[in-house]
């Protein structure tokens, strides 16, 4: 097990921003703290090249970033004032999520990076605080370059993964799996190979239900050579954003679903975090810090 951090993955906002920044290195400082992981467990990232970048982003929007020449309009669907310094901190992001699938498929296991998971990043534009697309980037560069040729993407995340299922809706070595609120962000939903979803309210025994009834389905239809776990704990009743009506212990069963699944199959997983915007940081930090534990606790 390896989990990618770099210091670069703090980062603080203006005044006025309130998307919850400070969880990362709270995630990190928490799990060493109480002992579930060691510092030798952690490694730094190296950022991605922008010819990487280029496997799945545009031409046009990669300029547009290493320029900062976004419109007003491109920044606003963002959802943060986008510096130079936001541009390099995804890429080492993005790279870790890479290398977390290299390390996975290497060695049979898994690899969890304490950001990432961010698919609502399109091929040309990025939107909801989402610039690059670190699930498609890497799945695009273990096609291209390491010859993998089934992935599947389990985006459990309450948003729709929309930018994900946009840039593969034509590729089938990729099936993009994505179960979310239906009535949550994105109104315009992109269609995956399988949307799941779900109301307003719904709680962990049909979450968990259905989630037992289709995961399994699916990896023996398509027998993935890895799995790309998106585990946003914006599922949780506390998010401000996430409309759903789950416990923090449900989310830990759902984290705990998936990644034994993916053990008992012996297939390489890698786990981004995605989002978590409850009331109190400590609920979001906790949420997450159980998904590593949860890790830990399969692979140890
Ligand atoms: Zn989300």
């Amino acid at each position: 097990m390896k989990v990618a951090y770099s210091d670069i993955y703090k980062y603080e906002l203006p005044d006025g921003h309130r998307f919850p920044m400070e969880k990362y290195p709270l995630i990190r400082e928490q799990l060493i703290y109480e002992g579930t992981l060691e510092v030798s467990d952690f490694y730094t990232p190296t950022p991605l090249t922008w010819a990487q970048v280029g496997t799945t982003h545009t031409e046009d929007y990669i300029e547009k970033l290493q320029t900062t020449n976004l419109s007003s309009k491109e920044i606003r669907k963002i959802g943060f004032p986008l510096k130079q310094s936001l541009v390099d901190r995804g890429l080492f992001i993005a790279g870790g999520t890479y290398q977390n699938a290299l390390y996975a498929i290497s060695n049979h296991s898994i690899a969890l990076n304490i950001a990432g998971g961010t698919h609502h990043s399109f091929a040309d534009h990025g939107e909801g605080f989402c610039i690059y697309n670190d699930f498609a980037i890497t799945a695009n560069l273990l096609m291209n370059d390491h010859d993998v040729s089934s992935i599947l993407i389990v985006d459990l995340d309450v948003h729709q993964g929309n930018g994900t299922a946009h840039i593969f809706r034509n590729e089938d070595r990729v099936f993009t799996f994505s179960m979310h609120g239906a009535r949550n962000y994105p109104t315009k939903k992109m269609i995956s190979d399988l949307d799941i979803g779900l109301d307003d309210g719904a709680q962990d025994a049909e979450y968990l239900s259905i989630l037992h009834d289709t995961l399994p389905r699916l990896i023996e239809e398509r027998s993935p050579e890895i799995i790309m776990y998106l585990s946003g704990v914006d599922v949780l009743h506390t998010d401000k954003l996430g409309r759903l009506g789950m416990t923090k212990y449900g989310a830990l069963q759902r984290d705990e679903f998936v990644i034994s699944q993916a053990a008992e199959h012996d297939i390489p997983i890698i786990v981004s975090l995605g989002g978590g915007y409850s009331h109190r940081l400590i609920d979001i930090v906790d949420a997450h810090a159980n998904t590593f534990r949860v890790a830990k606790d399969i692979y140890r």
